[in-house]
């Protein structure tokens, strides 16, 4: 037994501790004294006050209450109007899965209902949330971590055995840095090589979707590089160009762990299952299959917004809140005991949106900082955020006045979240006429993940789901499932609004729509996001309005009649204005800025910017480039 689990033992009564065990960085100890199980919880208090780790008491898997009776007391026990759904027990790990339409009621006053549940059947219950809308993802992916529970349990204990059996590297003399893989001065596969004395952690792996060739993916063959050394791969946020790439290192044999939110894990799944079908679908080779991704959910460890992690014996991680998409976090890097301070911002946003609450600006400490920039150019000012939505509303009332459908292609995950809930306040409100708001396919399933997760949602929108006035569940919503119904959405005559992937027109429902609603003049398209350069939709903005889509042996020629805007300033990213914002809130104040995921040019300006301004030292890396922290 590894040596801080052998401290951790002295410390408790001889005897009573039959299993000690890693998850992860927590250690979680098993005991077949059902009174110990009770009372010992004083006792391991004291010990975390001791070691300030994270120490969890569970009975031994052999003196747990049979399933079967369990499940009747569990039921007796919670309150009936937590209205319980599911009920899974996990035997390898003395956990029970207890799904609650109010979770809140189910746990009880300080845990009062889970403290009773233990004492009566000895099982450790944790409480989920019921979403509102069936997640088929989400059930699958329940179903592939509860059908390898035991594969898990191994999994989990040797990241801990990484964690804390000490040194393997000891490389005393070597600096710390971080090397650019991809994402600097583009956006596109984002992915950093942090290396510390003891640790290779590698930070976002993405593919630039608008790209088809080798530099769609990161620049991993090259002599720094080596997989088998990595120790852990953290990923920031779900959208493609953070996180595409995780599936294929499963593939090249990659087994550490992936540190995620839960909704990133969610809907990066989602996201990376939709890629294989886009390539499967223009006969291309996707570079992973679904049994690469169900290897990488193996490997996930979840992590919550503040929780702070080891994730190797120099590195600890925090997530928090980037205002980006759900689930999206900054990542603050703790490393070498105190040696450094490193906060990776992924994509940001600093106001406040209808979706989401603006990026946290307070650490305790923090000494470098790699930010975004994609709206970092000199005249990247986004139109004020109730403009915008105004600018939207006003479009789609148009385009409904003249019977017209409204085509708003979106990325999926956060703007088309982000629309939905604009357009619901302006239905609901009664400044927009009730009509279908047809959401298509993807769209729908990553929005029933968000109600999956109020938590990481806006105070105003978890308010709202808390109060049974769910906005994602108003009426209007309709999904839109199957080719099938997409055909009865096109050709029904009725004004309406059609929310579907992809954002830039590179694939997927929104480019079928295009070809069937583009020549119609009454119509409208509506872009809220960020285009790539050569994609469909900046082409389309640029003016170009004829178009030839190959399908299967055919060609077929298209063109452009219906109305083009671009609504900028709806974007899940900060602007010039709030990027300097953000910094003049950092707290504290950063040593070293280093700029990426942007434009080179408009990185650039953001350096210049930083430097007169906040008088701190300012670099934008190139790809392949290594700057040294410390
Ligand atoms: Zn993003």
């Amino acid at each position: 037994m590894a040596s801080i689990i052998k401290e951790i033992l002295k410390h408790l009564p001889e005897g009573v501790i039959s299993n000690a065990i890693y998850e992860g960085a927590n250690i979680v100890l098993y005991t077949k004294d059902r009174n110990f199980l009770i009372e010992g919880i004083e006792e391991i208090k004291k010990v975390v006050d001791i070691f300030k780790k994270r120490i969890e008491l569970r009975a031994d898997p052999s003196v747990l209450m049979p399933p079967e009776r369990a499940k009747k007391k569990i039921l007796e026990i919670i309150p009936e109007d937590a209205n319980v759904g599911e009920i899974n027990f996990d035997p390898e790990r003395s956990i029970v899965i207890i799904e609650a339409e109010k979770p809140g009621v189910a746990i009880g006053k300080q845990g009062s209902v889970l403290k009773e549940i233990k004492k009566k059947t000895f099982w450790t219950a944790q409480i989920k949330r019921k979403p509102p809308i069936r997640s088929e993802i989400i059930e699958n992916i329940e179903t592939v971590l509860y059908e390898s529970g035991d594969e898990i349990k191994k999994f989990l204990h040797k990241v801990g055995e990484r964690i804390y059996n000490g040194w393997i590297r000891g490389r005393k003399n070597e600096w710390v840095r971080v090397g650019f893989l991809g994402g600097a001065g583009q956006v596109g596969r984002s992915c950093i090589l942090l290396q510390t004395q003891e640790s290779r952690v590698l930070i976002d792996v993405g593919i630039d979707v608008s790209r088809e060739d080798i530099n769609a993916f990161p620049i991993l063959n090259v002599p720094e590089f080596n997989l088998n050394e990595i120790d852990a791969v953290i990923v920031s946020h779900a959208h493609m160009d953070h996180s595409g790439f995780v599936p294929a290192l499963f593939r090249y044999g990659y087994r550490g762990p992936v540190y995620v939110t839960a909704p990133t894990r969610d809907v990066m799944t989602l996201l990376q299952l939709d890629y294989i079908k886009i390539m499967m679908q223009s006969g291309k080779e996707p570079m992973y299959n679904a049994d690469d991704i169900k290897e990488m959910l193996k490997h996930t460890i979840v992590l919550d917004y503040d929780e702070v992690t080891d994730i190797t014996p120099d590195v600890r991680i925090t997530f928090h809140n980037a205002g980006h998409i759900l689930g999206s976090s900054m990542v603050h890097i703790h490393i070498g005991n105190g040696l450094h301070n490193l906060l990776y911002t992924g994509d940001l946003k600093f106001i406040r949106t209808e979706l989401l609450d603006p990026a946290i600006t307070k650490f305790q400490r923090l000494e470098s900082l790699i930010i975004e920039s994609t709206y970092g150019g000199k005249n990247d000012i986004l139109p004020k955020r109730e403009e915008a939505e105004e600018e939207l509303i006003k479009i789609v009332e148009n385009t409904i006045e003249r019977k017209g459908k409204v085509l708003i292609p979106v990325l999926g995950v956060g703007r088309a979240q982000e629309v939905m809930l604009i357009i619901e306040k302006a239905i609901s409100s009664g400044r927009l006429k009730k009509i279908p708001v047809y959401i298509d396919g993807m769209v729908w399933d990553i929005t029933a993940i968000h109600t999956a997760y109020p938590d990481f949602l806006s105070t105003r929108v978890r308010t709202r789901i808390y109060n049974s006035n769910n906005p994602f569940l108003a009426d209007f919503f309709k999904r839109v499932g199957s080719n099938k119904e997409r055909e009865m959405v096109i050709e029904k005559n009725e004004p309406c609004v059609i929310i579907a992937t992809s954002g830039m027109l590179t694939g997927g429902a929104s480019v079928q729509y295009l070809k069937e609603l583009g020549e119609n003049p009454n119509n409208g398209l509506i872009f809220v996001s960020y285009l790539a350069e050569g994609t469909l939709g900046r082409r389309i903005v640029s003016g170009e309005r004829e178009f030839s889509f190959k399908e299967n042996s055919n060609v077929r020629h298209v063109k452009i009649n219906l109305e083009v805007h671009h609504v900028h300033g709806l974007s899940g990213h900060a602007d010039r204005k709030e990027l300097g914002r953000f910094l003049r809130y950092l707290n504290p104040k950063p040593k070293k800025i280093i700029v990426v995921h942007g434009e080179r040019s408009k990185s650039k300006e953001l350096k210049s910017f930083f430097e007169n301004r906040f008088r701190t030292e300012t670099i934008v890396p190139k790809n392949l480039e290594i700057v040294r922290l410390v």
